[in-house]
C-alpha cells in the first residue's frame, strides 16, 4: 500500500493528552470557564529590550538571508558569555556551541547523530516525552530508568542492569525538572560523570529550566563538573527564562564532536534561525538579568498559594526549588486519567494526568505555574468547593 506510515512513526508513542483535550474542548462548548493548569507555557510577555532588539534587526536587510545552520558566531558568543557569568563556565564560541531552532529540535536530532536502528538508549521515566520520541525516529530503543519519589526523582545509577549500561550510547538527564520539579545537586552530577565514564555514555543534559528557581537557590549547569564536557552535551533555550516559547532559538553546548555531528546533521535538514531571533536572543543573554529574578518571584508566589490551597485540601506536598510544576500524588482510589477527570468534570480545571510522561507518571498529576495567582486561587477554591477534602 501506497500510503502505509513508515515504521517510524508507527512506533511513535500515542498521544496520552488526547483524550482530555477532547473533554477539554466539550467543557469550553458547554460555556465552562476552564482554567487550565496543564500547559507549561510563560504567561507573562518577552521582555521589552528583546523585543526592540528584534525589531531593529528584523529591519536590516542583511538579516534577511539563509542565517548559518550552526548560528551567527555573535550569537554562539552570547551564549558563552552567559555559561561565563551565569555558571562560571568557559565555552569556546567556534566548537562548543551550536545553535538550535529550541532545544526541542536539538533534543530529538541528537538520537540522530548517535543512535543505530536496535541501539539502546537511557530515558528517565517519567521524563520529557521528546527524549524517548527523537530516540525511537532513530529506530533505537529506549530503556526506561525509573525515578522515584522517594530517591528525590533523581535516577540510580547503581540500579541499572550493567549489560545495559554496556551497551547505552546516549542517556538523556534533565535537572530542574519537568514534570517532577525535581533538582539535582554535585554529588548527583559527580556521578553521572561517573558513570558516563564508566559506560562511556552520552549524557545530554537538558538544562531548560536552570533559572526558574526559587528561595535563593541557583541550579548548576552539568557542563559546570569536572569531567561533564568530555562525556556531555546540555541543552538549552531562551523560551523559559526569557519568555521566549515561541521564539524558536536555543542551543546544545559541550563535547566539541558532538557540537559538530548535531551541526552536520542540522545542515542538512534546516537553515538555522532566522537572525533576527538570533539578535534577540543575544540581548537576553547579555542584557540586564533583573528580569529572570522578577519572574521567578512571580512563579513563587503562585507556586505558595497553589501548594498551600492542596495542602489545606489534604495534600501533604513540598514547595518545588525550580520549575514552574508542581507534581503531586492522585488522592486515594484514583488514577490520574481518573482524578484528571474528575477535577476537570467537577471544577472545571485542567490537570495533565501524570501517565503523559510514562509509566511511571502512574498515580500523579502535574500542574503548571503559568497563569495568574488570581486564577489558580480560583482553581484550587474551586476544587475546594466541588470535591473538597482529600485522602492521598
Ligand atoms: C520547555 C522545555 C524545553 C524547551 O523547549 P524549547 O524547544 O527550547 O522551547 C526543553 N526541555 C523541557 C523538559 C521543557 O519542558
Amino acid at each position: 500500500m501506497k500510503f502505509l506510515e513508515a515504521k517510524r512513526i508507527r512506533n511513535l508513542p500515542p498521544y496520552l493528552f488526547a483524550r482530555i483535550e477532547r473533554l477539554i474542548a466539550e467543557k469550553r462548548k458547554a460555556g465552562v470557564d476552564v482554567i487550565s493548569l496543564g500547559i507549561g507555557d510563560p504567561d507573562r510577555p518577552t521582555p521589552d529590550h528583546v523585543i526592540e532588539t528584534l525589531i531593529k534587526e528584523v529591519k536590516n536587510p542583511a538579516n534577511h538571508q539563509y542565517p548559518s545552520s550552526v548560528g551567527m558566531l555573535s550569537y554562539r558568543r552570547a551564549v558563552a558569555y552567559w555559561y561565563r557569568q551565569r555558571f562560571g563556565v568557559e565555552l569556546d564560541p567556534e566548537t562548543e556551541v551550536v545553535s538550535l531552532l529550541g532545544s526541542k529540535e536539538g533534543i530529538a536530532h541528537i538520537s540522530w547523530c548517535y543512535l543505530d536502528p536496535g541501539d539502546t538508549f537511557l530515558v528517565p521515566d517519567p521524563g520529557y516525552p521528546v527524549y524517548s520520541g527523537g530516540g525511537i525516529l532513530a529506530g533505537a530503543a529506549p530503556y526506561y530508568v525509573p525515578v522515584y519519589e522517594q530517591n528525590g526523582y533523581l535516577p540510580d545509577f547503581d540500579a541499572i542492569p550493567p549489560d545495559v549500561a554496556g551497551r547505552t550510547k546516549i542517556m538523556f538527564l534533565n535537572y530542574p525538572n519537568n514534570p517532577t520539579g525535581a533538582v539535582a545537586g554535585v554529588e548527583f552530577y559527580r556521578k553521572a560523570v561517573d558513570f558516563a565514564r564508566e559506560y562511556k555514555i552520552l549524557i545530554c543534559h537538558d538544562a531548560a529550566y536552570s533559572d526558574i528557581a526559587y528561595d535563593g537557590y541557583q541550579p548548576p549547569s552539568f557542563l559546570q563538573f569536572p569531567g561533564a564536557k568530555e562525556f556531555g552535551i546540555e541543552f538549552h533555550s531562551v523560551s523559559k527564562t526569557y519568555n521566549m516559547t515561541g521564539w524558536r532559538v536555543g542551543w546544545a553546548a559541550g563535547k566539541p564532536e558532538v557540537v559538530e555531528a548535531l551541526g552536520r546533521l542540522k545542515s542538512n535538514i534546516d537553515s538555522g534561525v532566522f537572525q533576527a531571533v538570533q539578535y534577540a536572543a543575544a540581548a537576553g543573554l547579555t542584557g540586564p538579568q533583573d528580569v529572570v529574578d522578577k519572574q521567578s518571584k512571580i512563579y513563587q508566589e503562585r507556586r505558595d498559594i497553589l501548594v498551600d490551597g492542596m495542602n489545606r485540601l489534604g495534600w501533604n506536598l513540598q514547595k518545588p526549588k525550580a520549575t514552574f510544576y508542581v507534581w503531586a500524588p492522585v488522592p486515594k482510589g484514583y488514577t490520574s486519567e481518573s482524578f484528571a477527570e474528575l477535577v476537570l468534570d467537577k471544577a472545571g480545571v485542567v490537570i495533565t494526568p501524570g501517565t503523559g510522561y510514562g509509566r511511571n507518571g502512574a498515580g500523579y498529576f502535574r500542574m503548571a505555574l503559568t497563569i495568574s495567582k488570581e486564577r489558580i486561587q480560583e482553581a484550587v477554591k474551586r476544587i475546594s468547593d466541588s470535591i473538597g477534602k482529600v485522602e492521598i
